[in-house]
């Protein structure tokens, strides 16, 4: 789901976002990739093109995406914050072994009834993280 360079300055100054190099670059390099990128594997990616690109400016960067609702975070490990384009509701499936973060579509999944929750409580959203296997991982489980 690449899209062109003026898709994405449109994107974010509708958001009221002013444009520069290093958010173009980090929403850019978001939108190409759904592995669900840290901080760090955002560095070295974008280094690639924009060697000067540091930590904090990109975390910067996220921040201000993530504000204005274009970028969130996904917490899936303890302390481990990972970033995603797709902002629209889907699960997730998390390998144990070797980590990679596979997007799961919505519709994919059965939706969870709330009806049994304790009164009280008031749903809100949710999301389901499936811990498993990849192809890759089960593959070389199983030689
Ligand atoms: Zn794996
Ligand atoms: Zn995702």
């Amino acid at each position: 789901m690449s899209q062109s360079t003026d898709a994405i300055v449109q994107t974010l100054k509708a958001k009221g976002l002013r444009v520069t190099p290093q958010r173009f670059a980090v929403y850019a390099n978001l939108l190409s990739r759904n592995d669900h990128p840290t901080v760090e594997q955002l560095l070295v990616d974008l280094n690639q093109y924009c060697p000067v690109s540091s930590q904090a400016t990109i975390y910067s960067s996220l921040q201000a995406l993530r504000a204005a609702g274009l970028i969130r975070e996904v917490l899936l490990e303890a302390g481990v914050s990972r970033y995603d384009a797709i902002v629209g509701p889907h699960h997730h499936f998390h390998c144990q072994q070797c980590g990679t973060i596979e997007d799961i579509g919505w519709d994919e999944l059965p939706v969870v009834k709330f009806d049994r929750l304790r009164a009280g409580l008031k749903a809100q959203t949710y999301e389901i993280t499936v811990r498993g296997y990849c192809d890759r991982c089960s593959q070389a489980d199983s030689e």
